[in-house]
């Protein structure tokens, strides 16, 4: 896609600190953390959001999902980690090409992510 910036990471056009990258998958340090440890995989393939996945795309959700705890640990999170797929405007998603955080790596409980309204 032309004018998303991750597919622009991935094409080496915008500079990113990387975690991994493989023919399907690239990893990278988020510009932002929102803990000691923050990056986010992404699939090679420009898929918008987690509403646009489709039956085919089920091998390469699952290849992210797999290498998250393997990476977590390999940046530091030795006690537990967060991850997250933001989708669409109710989700708060900012970068329309799918992602999942990886947040943690601290010593602290991470905070609770949406408090209980009771
Ligand atoms: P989301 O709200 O789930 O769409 O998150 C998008 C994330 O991308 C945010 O946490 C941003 O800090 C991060 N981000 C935006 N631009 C860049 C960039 N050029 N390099 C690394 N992370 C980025
Ligand atoms: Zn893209």
């Amino acid at each position: 896609m032309e004018n998303c910036i991750f597919c622009k990471i991935i094409k080496g056009e915008i500079p990113s600190k990387k975690v991994y990258e493989d023919a399907d998958i690239f990893a990278f340090h988020d510009i932002h953390p929102a803990a000691p440890v923050h990056f986010m995989l992404i699939p090679k393939l420009h898929i918008a959001s987690l509403n646009e996945v489709e039956e085919k795309h089920q091998d390469l959700l699952g290849k992210i999902m797999f290498l998250v705890p393997s990476l977590a640990k390999e940046q530091g999170c030795t006690d537990g980690f967060r991850t997250i797929i933001n989708t669409g405007r109710v989700g708060g998603q900012e970068v329309y090409h799918l992602h999942a955080h990886v947040i943690g790596g601290g010593t602290e409980r991470l905070p609770v992510m949406i408090p209980n309204p009771s």
